[in-house]
């Protein structure tokens, strides 16, 4: 058994003084109990908070971050930059998509995530095969995050058309391709990796590249409590598409025809009318937001007041990982009301007037579901997953525990988590990744072997 003595810890209930946090050798939480005595031998520390679930990853395209920002010709979309990516996703190889993925779990766990949601969607070989290991690039991903030491939840994709009405999927999108046997095969291969770190859900990719008779084909096969992610409302072109071909909004749409319930994550959703904001936030599913990726892609702003108003649920995702970073999409999330809004404070509550626990505190619930894993809180039971902030650093340095948050999610750039327990492993110590140094020496020479496939 081992354990850590918090002098200020934040626990479901908030910030509680004097905390002594037990785990065993599995990495569960044994107890967690606050106004302890400091046991003899037990090392201490001043802030200690839940890891963050990062419920929405692409892991590759953590390679082309800080590629697309160069204006083209014409206005720059979203579907232009899908392009880019596409174009980059024709050429990498299952070794790479191992490599980066290690990079980009070792650099979320420096910033305080410790879950993982990866929306999986590269598995095909560059010729169009099947590998001959069906689920070969998702191993590979669980392998980067065995390595690097997150928690993950494995979301193979299920991608066949390339368009709302089944079009037909173009070449440039062949290493996507999956139709629901291809899925359910390729669920079935990762059904040995589960484990207390490690659980498999599904992704129909969004309602242009999956029909609703595949995603209840698919859930039909699926036991009960198994993650569902999917993008939707993501672009106003999708809704226009989704109204032409359906007569419905995307969300409306899928609502109609899927009993969406808390297993769900409806990644996104930034389009939505009033009834569609009532009605996500009733079905008890989540939001999966990734405001960095969301801004950077030109998307729009989810209508987030009006959503928590109703009771509904959220969570955050790096997504494309043009940010690694928890704090600045939880930044972006309040920012972005801020200046739609022109008012301060909006993520809050009657009962949760401190704004960055709010959204800490909200968006480890939501991601936690999402995940579909033993996460989410300083809990016995739960995975001993947790963050031990810079408590010297001149931001918190003698501050209130009230506090804490406010000045880790708005105030500066520092990164202020210092060590990085997961499923009682420490995995960062004083800043920095245990194995940071072969991780990272890999992803150079993956990125230099790209280079000269695409010069
Ligand atoms: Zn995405």
């Amino acid at each position: 058994m081992s354990a850590l003595f918090a002098r200020h810890a934040l626990l479901p209930e908030g910030w509680r003084r004097d905390v002594h946090i037990e785990w065993n050798i599995d990495g569960d939480l044994l107890a967690v109990t606050p106004d302890a005595a400091q046991p003899h031998g037990v090392p201490a520390a001043d802030l200690v908070m839940p890891g963050m679930v990062n419920l929405h990853s692409h892991a590759f395209q953590r390679a082309l971050g800080g590629l697309t920002e160069t204006a083209g010709e014409g206005p720059d979309s979203f579907w232009t930059w899908r392009d880019l990516m596409y174009r980059f996703a024709r050429s990498i190889t299952p070794e790479h998509i191992e490599a980066i993925a290690a990079q980009l779990f070792s650099e979320c766990l420096r910033h305080g995530y410790t879950s993982v949601c990866e929306f999986h969607y590269v598995q095909r070989d560059q010729q169009g095969a099947m590998y001959a290991r069906p689920a070969e690039t998702a191993e590979r991903v669980v392998a980067a995050s065995k390595s690097a030491g997150i928690g993950i939840t494995m979301l193979p994709v299920l991608y066949s058309y390339a368009g709302f009405g089944e079009q037909p999927l173009k070449p440039e999108q062949n290493r996507f391709r999956t139709d629901a046997a291809d899925i359910l095969r390729i669920i079935e291969s990762l059904e040995p990796l589960r484990d207390a770190q490690t659980e498999v859900g599904v992704a129909p990719h969004s309602l242009r590249a999956a029909s609703i008779g595949q995603v209840r084909e698919v859930l039909g096969s699926l036991p009960d409590k198994r993650p569902v992610h999917i993008h939707i409302a993501e672009q106003q072109a999708e809704v226009q598409q989704s109204l032409a071909q359906t007569g419905a909004r995307p969300v409306r749409y899928l609502m109609d025809n899927i009993e969406v319930n808390a297993r769900w994550c409806l990644v996104h959703a930034t389009h939505l009318d009033d009834g569609e904001v009532a009605a996500l936030a009733a079905s008890g599913a989540v939001a999966g937001l990734c405001p960095t990726t969301e801004a950077n892609l030109g998307d729009g702003l989810f209508p987030l007041e009006p959503f928590l108003k109703a009771g509904g649920r959220f969570g955050i995702g790096s997504d494309s990982h043009i940010s690694q970073s928890a704090v600045e999409e939880l930044r972006w999330l309040e920012y972005g009301q801020r200046l739609l809004h022109q008012r301060r404070n909006v993520a809050a509550s009657s009962t949760q007037r401190n704004v960055g626990d709010f959204l800490w505190q909200g968006a480890l619930q939501g991601g936690a579901l999402a995940a579909g894993r033993r996460v989410g809180s300083l809990s016995a039971g739960l995975r001993a997953d947790l963050l031990v902030l810079d408590g010297e650093h001149p931001n918190l340095d003698g501050i209130g525990a009230s506090d804490v948050l406010g000045s880790f999610v708005f105030c500066g750039n520092d990164n202020l988590v210092k060590d990085v327990l997961v499923g009682g492993r420490w995995v960062v110590r004083d800043g920095a990744h245990v194995a940071q140094g072969a991780i990272t020496q890999r992803y150079k020479q993956v990125l230099t072997e790209l280079r000269k496939l695409r010069s």
